[in-house]
């Protein structure tokens, strides 16, 4: 278990935390915009920087204090940082003098017919599992890893996502990634932090984080593009009902039945229908016009304008649903919004 207390560092303009985390055998995806605070949580735990105040413990031996190469942590950064003048195998076994386990480790991160190489000769996506490698070799007792996945190209990000997934679940210890891509945060993390400003806006499981965020901030943040100012106007026996603009959404939330509340729907929760189709009973019905839509490969994402409330409303709509709809700009048609779908933050 990697606990952190009370966790504050201050420099020049930038101040990190009170931070409080706890990571257990699992992966913690640390998910934040460009200087909010990801790397400097990273450093702190490894020991690159110390900190101003606060506690860092793992598996109950403080941290803080310690020089680096006493705290087995393993850190891999975002440019592998290999040794140039070794071989990858000789970088892995730096770290492992058993063969076996270096055999292991390269199979697992597929570079085992690679490591006669020097980091020159190696792709990026090469040279960052050869770092992975020649970290785990170290057996180490927490594993950060800053933003490994950053320089590859989208295909392999993809694949080696899913590689990554099972080879960091089978390591039974704390596993800290740092990512700014919810994509990536949500397909490996057991749990995310995110941050914001140097504090940890929210933590939870990925459903939690997405489906419920607390704040605007972590909404737009973690993909939900539509977020709107409402009013509380009673409850309507399944749960709290809200005025947007003109138009009136039924939610399955509670909550204060008067007052101000921001209201958020992922876009794929969104479903849209054909102007002459009829929106599922179940489901709030706003009416509008397509003002433009964008091919994002395995989805559409359509922005409505709509008559009644909210200005605009964004859906994601699969490619053969998408291609029954009459789409074009200007075209006409009805959105579907599940009460359930909208999340309520007070
Ligand atoms: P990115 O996603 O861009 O890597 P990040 O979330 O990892 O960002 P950090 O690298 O932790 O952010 O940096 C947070 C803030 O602290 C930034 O404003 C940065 O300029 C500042 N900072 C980091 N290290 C130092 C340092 N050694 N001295 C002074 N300021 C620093």
């Amino acid at each position: 278990m990697l606990a952190i207390g009370g966790l504050e560092k201050t420099y020049d303009g930038f101040a990190f935390g009170p931070a409080d985390l706890t990571v257990a055998d699992e992966v913690l995806c640390v998910l934040g915009p460009s200087g909010s605070g990801k790397t400097t949580l990273l450093s702190l735990v490894a020991g690159i920087v110390e900190p101003d105040r606060g506690s860092i413990t793992l598996d109950g031996r403080s941290l803080v204090g310690r020089p680096v190469e006493d705290r087995r942590t393993g850190i891999v950064f975002q440019d592998g940082a290999l040794f140039p003048h070794m071989t990858a195998r000789e970088n892995v076994a730096y770290a492992a003098d058993d063969p076996d386990r270096i055999d292991e480790l390269a199979a697992l991160l597929a570079v085992r017919d690679v490591l006669d190489r020097r980091p020159a000769a190696l792709s990026g996506g090469e040279r960052q599992r050869v770092a992975l490698a020649r970290t785990l070799a170290a057996d180490p007792d927490a594993v950060l890893l800053d933003e490994p996945l950053s320089s590859l190209d989208a295909p392999i990000r993809r694949r080696l996502r899913s590689d990554l997934r099972g080879l960091l679940d089978s390591l039974d210890v704390p596993v800290v990634y740092v990512t700014h891509d919810q994509r990536t945060a949500t397909a490996l993390g057991d749990r995310i932090a995110v941050f914001r400003d140097g504090r940890v806006e929210q933590a939870g499981t990925p459903a939690e984080v997405l489906d419920r965020p607390a704040s605007r901030f972590v909404a737009r943040f973690t993909g939900t593009e539509n977020v709107f100012e409402a009013t509380a106007a009673g409850d309507g026996g399944g749960g709290l009902v809200l005025r947007v603009g003109g138009a009136t959404l039924r939610t399955t939330a509670s909550g204060p039945t008067e007052g101000t509340v921001t209201a958020c729907v992922r876009p794929s929760r969104v479903r849209l229908y054909g102007a002459d189709e009829s929106v599922e009973r179940s489901e709030n019905a706003l009416v509008g016009t397509v003002e433009r839509w964008l091919n994002e490969g395995t989805e559409y994402r359509v922005v409505v304008s709509l008559d009644d409330g909210p200005s605009t409303l964004v859906a994601s709509v699969r490619p053969d649903r998408f291609e029954r709809l009459a789409t074009a700009p200007d075209a006409r048609v009805r959105a579907g919004v599940p009460p359930a779908a909208v999340h309520v933050i007070r």
